[in-house]
């Protein structure tokens, strides 16, 4: 065993830099009593994991036809995230929600009708932006509103606030263990080959797919997760697709969005995304960060391009770039119903020892609302 360093004690510590990371330990540093709060991030800058590597899409309810209540939750969070991150956010593009002619769960009726359930600004798209789809493949082609965000600006802006608020933040160390006790715990940290031994009162586990790495005792919800190595191509769009976002749903089809953090687009495809699943249970209790950096990255872009031109005959101009590969992870139970709940757990005899996920990046808001009413003394 490496030797133990040093010994610190803080209020709060937050392992994982990520969106949901960064927010919390700024909330914290905000809004609560704690005086030092520190974030551990394993890689070398702040929000280069799944915060980055994703369709930015800012949810307004349109991908849930299945969930009325992650649909709903969208619709109430979406303004809001628009509102306060207004100046990482791109909504310079017209967004397109396609419904398939074929291998659909739902019309392009039931469509309408769940936009207008939800209470989301839907109309038939006009004749310029039809003609871009192959009518024996789509049913029916909607103008929606949703905007995407900029993860290279909310980076840069996530540094300033941290900064600002006095958040202590380490890059490069990864944390080892975490031994909890009935008021905080002890954590190592891996700091370039040392063992740094912290104490603190508080522990937000944000570490997405690594959230089952460490051994913290069970909470009170039964969680399972399912973990997905996902692909998302990165392309230069033809002229038809510049300022231009689309989604076909609700089945094996692709979606292509604007990537503004480089100035690309992104292409994922339901049938070609997922590479290999699995859920905690299945496989070795293996860490999904080893997992990804094993797999063979082969990309299946020429499929995702190819089989989207048959709905979409422009994309098959595109011009790839790369692939990003991240694990997606989500609770068991949305597997059926493509739900993004939150989850918030405080391990069972421990205080202030928790771990989060949220399923997507406006959930942010459950994720606060829940943290201040679970320890209103603490706030
Ligand atoms: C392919 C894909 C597409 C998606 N598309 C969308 C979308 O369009 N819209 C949307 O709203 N959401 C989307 N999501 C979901 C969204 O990306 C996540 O909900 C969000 O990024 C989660 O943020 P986070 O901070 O919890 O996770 P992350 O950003 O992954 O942060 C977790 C951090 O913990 C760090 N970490 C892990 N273990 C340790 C350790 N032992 N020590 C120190 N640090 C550690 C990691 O390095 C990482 O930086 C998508 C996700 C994926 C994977």
């Amino acid at each position: 065993m490496k030797p133990i360093d040093s010994i610190d004690s803080i209020d709060a510590l937050v392992i994982g830099g990520g969106f949901y990371g960064c927010t919390i330990a700024r909330w914290l540093k905000r809004e609560t009593t704690a005086r030092r709060v520190l974030i551990a991030e394993q890689e070398s800058d702040l929000l280069k994991r799944s915060s980055w590597a994703n369709q930015a899409r800012i949810h307004n309810g349109y991908h849930y036809p299945r969930s009325f209540v992650t649909a709903w939750r969208s619709r109430v969070n979406y303004d809001r995230f628009l509102r306060e991150y207004a100046d990482c956010i791109d909504g310079e593009f017209e967004k397109l929600y396609c419904v398939a002619r074929r291998n659909t769960h739902l019309s392009a009726n039931q469509f309408q009708k769940f936009c207008s359930d939800i209470k989301a600004p839907c109309r038939v798209a006009p004749g310029r932006l039809l003609r871009l789809f192959d009518p024996e493949m789509i049913d029916g082609v909607f103008l929606v509103r949703e905007a995407a965000f900029d993860a290279r600006l909310l980076r840069e802006r996530m540094w300033g606030e941290l900064r600002d608020a006095g958040v202590e933040i380490k890059t490069d160390v990864r944390v080892t263990n975490i031994a909890a006790m009935t008021d905080g715990a002890e954590i190592d940290l891996m700091d370039s080959g040392r063992t740094i031994r912290i104490r603190a009162n508080r522990v937000y586990n944000c570490t997405y797919a690594g959230l089952r790495q460490f051994d913290l005792p069970k909470s009170d919800i039964d969680t399972g997760f399912k973990f997905e190595i996902a692909e998302l191509a990165l392309i230069e769009p033809p002229n038809e697709l510049e300022g231009l976002g689309v989604t076909v749903i609700d089945g094996p089809f692709f979606s292509v969005m604007p990537f503004p953090a480089e100035g690309l687009h992104s292409l994922s495809h339901v049938r070609y995304t997922p590479h290999v699943s699995w859920t905690a249970h299945e496989w070795p209790a293996a860490n999904p960060y080893a997992v990804l950096k094993d797999y063979e990255k082969r990309s299946r872009a020429p499929y995702m391009i190819r089989d989207a031109a048959r709905y979409m005959p422009c994309v098959g101009n595109c011009t790839y770039h790369r692939s990003l590969f991240e694990i997606k992870t989500v609770l068991r139970q949305s597997e059926t119903n493509d739900s993004r709940p939150i989850m918030f757990e405080r391990h069972r005899g421990t205080s202030g020892v928790y771990s989060v996920l949220g399923g997507k990046m406006d959930n942010i808001f459950d994720i606060l609302e829940t943290l201040q009413k679970e320890e209103p003394a603490y706030v």
